[in-house]
């Protein structure tokens, strides 16, 4: 087995665990909490098994509910694991056939990988992020965005375009609001903000609004979908917006 084969085999070990790690840090609210402790029931707080925690075969081999209790155990574990996996997979793919084997760049480009899972996990369930993982996400995106980048290109006037462009957007739409409504938080989070003038600063003004425009139509069809499409319905707007901001990356690099 060559030296590469080996890294990649290294890296594939972790994203098992990882999955694990990423849901953990989100349930238990930060980086710091999800170091300490076992893992307990949501009901009765008794600790899980060991083999419990075992990605994507814990469920199976806890036979689907909690040994203590029997409280049924949510699905949603083993369906993160599983597409957290298989985009893992895929990434290493990716990195394989780019023959990208710098253990540096590839621990970059994984960690953007789980932190991106992490925003895009916690906006799913709270609409919202803590500040410190929104951090995490840019410091790693800035990384790969400068080993990725031919040219390292920065467009501050795209930026400063979109920030007029997007504010009076949310002028026009906070004036015909009531008072006490008007709030820039009706529209958008602050971190899809952070995320959007990130993605224009690096990317310019033309493909940052084409990740804005699929972005729309994205959530407009998942709505439709969901039959939840009504004026006021509050989106996950993160978990939609990063995959289209990393499909158009990968598309210009
Ligand atoms: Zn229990």
């Amino acid at each position: 087995m060559s030296q590469d084969q080996i890294i990649i085999l290294a890296f594939a070990f972790s994203g098992l665990v990882l999955s694990e790690y990423v849901q953990l840090i989100s349930d238990r609210g930060s980086f710091l909490d999800s170091l300490w402790g076992r893992s307990q029931c949501d009901s009765c707080k008794s600790t899980i098994p060991w083999f419990g925690l075992i990605p994507l075969l814990g469920r199976f081999l806890l036979k689907g509910s909690c040994p203590t209790c029997g409280k049924h155990v949510s699905w949603k574990y083993f369906q993160f694991e599983v597409i957290f996996g298989l985009g893992w997979i895929a990434s290493l793919a990716f990195f394989y056939i780019n023959s990208i084997t710098s253990p540096l760049i590839l621990a970059v480009y994984l960690l953007l990988y789980c932190t991106s899972w992490l925003l895009m996990y916690e906006d799913g369930k709270h609409y919202s992020v803590p500040v410190s993982w929104l951090i995490s996400w840019g410091i790693t995106y800035v990384l790969a965005w400068f080993f990725t980048s031919s040219t390292h290109q920065v467009y501050p006037p795209d930026t400063l375009l979109m920030a007029a462009t997007l504010g009076l957007a949310l002028v026009s739409v906070a004036l015909r609001k009531p008072k006490e409504e008007r709030g820039i938080s009706q529209l958008f989070g602050a971190a899809d903000f952070i995320v959007l003038f990130l993605f224009v600063l690096l990317l310019g003004f033309q493909y940052t609004t084409v990740i804005l425009v699929l972005t729309m139509i994205n959530a407009v069809l998942y709505l439709l979908m969901r039959k939840q499409l009504k004026a006021g319905q509050r989106l996950p707007l993160l978990t939609v917006m990063l995959p289209w901001g990393y499909v158009l990356l990968f598309l210009l690099f």
